[in-house]
């Protein structure tokens, strides 16, 4: 019986919604594609068929603390053969492990490092138990955290000779979930489907006049809001800027800013300490929270206009995972509408104007950190897509002198971000 499998390696003694419906699936060996909200347990709906099919899965996560995680979380649960392998394991433990991989139930691997021969070639002659594509919305043009290589997911699952797959999210419109079976070439999959709804997540949207009063109430709700929580802003500066404000007005408050512009090892130690319960608030840009591992966290404040529904969603997500109340507050004024509405705008940039972003780029551009913080500078959000798409269309930055290549990017971009809006 699953329950005593369940009880037996995890200790839990029922499954959640949807998970028994999900590992049975897996177990007579269909592809699926499933989307449960955050916080469910979507992790175990693949760690269980892994534990009891003979063979390795494969899990592929799109973030390096996500899988170390989940690695560490299931040692914690005596569940040993587990391991990631990323571009952050050093070349003896790469070797070690790559020597040892027939002993593993559970890998934990990038899309990037999949793609690495010296992983494959190990890969191919040991039996593989299951593929598994967590946060699958990443496979999509039009999923929020899209990335190039996940579309390259489907040449390793056919080299692999096609084992059962799991696609796997929270969150995707009906589009994206079709495209992400599509992308990834599942077989007959059958879908689990289940509407994002939390009932212990209270939304609320307030608008104070102006813009200056909105630090004041959201003083005021942070002396009473149970920590810990999340504020989300739209730059790095106010990121930072408001992180000094409450700091001052509230020095009690244990609070940190994160975003994107910091280096890897002060991200990595300031989620740490939100994990283990050091912080109390994290006042972040959109760049914090995916794959985060925490179920107690008790609001997550929006300070602007959601951008799109599926990031929110995603975003708010993250609290009350342990199931107690909690609280989504879009606390917003008048200038916010106007900066969203110049945001909508800005998008829809003409072809010209894409050629006008494009050759100033060009001129400037030395790395991508460059031209991400320059894509950032003229509005344009979506930097990190950019450069998936560049990699993608396969254009190195470095060949873009000529100007008949830099109006065929133009072209290109103008027409992909038009196709996003609509
Ligand atoms: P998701 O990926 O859906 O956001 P996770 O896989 O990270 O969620 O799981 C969230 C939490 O739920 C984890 O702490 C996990 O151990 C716990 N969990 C998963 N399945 C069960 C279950 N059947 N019973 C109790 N807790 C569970
Ligand atoms: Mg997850």
């Amino acid at each position: 019986m699953l329950e005593h499998d369940l009880y037996r390696l995890f200790g839990f003694r029922s499954f959640k919604a949807g998970q028994k419906e999900i590992i049975q699936t897996l177990l007579d060996q269909n592809d699926v594609f499933a989307m449960l909200p955050t916080g469910r347990g979507k992790s175990l709906c693949y760690q269980l068929p892994a534990l009891l099919t003979e063979g390795l899965t494969i899990v592929i996560s799109p973030l390096l603390s996500l899988m170390e995680d989940q690695v560490q979380q299931l040692k914690r649960q005596g569940i040993k053969q587990v391991a990631s392998l990323n571009s952050f394991s050093t070349w003896d433990e790469r070797r070690e492990l790559l020597d040892q991989l027939h002993m593993y139930k559970i890998l934990y691997t990038s899309p990037e490092m999949l793609q690495s021969k010296e992983l494959l070639n190990r890969l191919i002659p040991i039996r593989i138990a299951y593929l598994v594509v967590d946060e699958a919305h990443c496979v999509s043009y039009w999923g929020h955290d899209f990335r190039a290589d996940y579309l390259r997911i489907k040449n390793v699952k056919e080299l692999l000779s096609n084992p059962p797959c799991l696609a796997i999210t929270a969150t995707a419109s009906a589009f994206v979930r079709e495209d992400v079976m599509t992308q990834l070439a599942l077989t007959k999959p059958v879908s689990f489907i289940e509407s994002v709804n939390r009932s212990n997540i209270s939304l609320f949207v307030e608008e104070v006049s102006i813009a200056k009063q909105k630090v004041e109430r959201l003083c005021e709700v942070l002396e009473k809001a149970k920590v810990p929580g999340l504020i989300y802003v739209q730059t790095r500066a106010h990121a930072e800027s408001l992180f000094l404000q409450l700091r001052e007005r509230i020095p009690m408050l244990k609070s940190s800013y994160y975003h994107g512009g910091m280096p890897s090892e002060e991200r990595m130690l300031i989620q740490q300490q939100f994990i283990e319960g050091q912080l109390d608030v994290v006042i972040a840009t959109s760049a914090f929270g995916m794959g985060l591992n925490k179920s107690d966290i008790r609001f997550v404040v929006h300070l602007h206009y959601p951008l799109d529904m599926a990031s929110y969603v995603q975003e708010i997500g993250r609290a009350g995972r342990d199931n107690e109340q909690s609280i989504a507050l879009v606390l917003i004024s008048p200038e916010d509408y106007a900066y969203a509405q110049f945001f909508v705008q800005r998008n829809e940039r003409s072809e010209e104007e894409w050629i006008a972003v494009m050759n100033e780029l060009s001129k400037q551009a030395v790395d991508e950190q460059t031209i991400v913080k320059r894509l950032e500078e003229l509005q344009i959000e979506q930097g990190r897509t950019f450069l998936y798409l560049m990699e993608l269309w396969g254009i190195k930055w470095n060949t873009l002198r000529e100007e008949a290549k830099i109006k065929n990017l133009a072209t290109k971009l103008y027409r992909y971000f038009k196709d996003r809006q609509e």
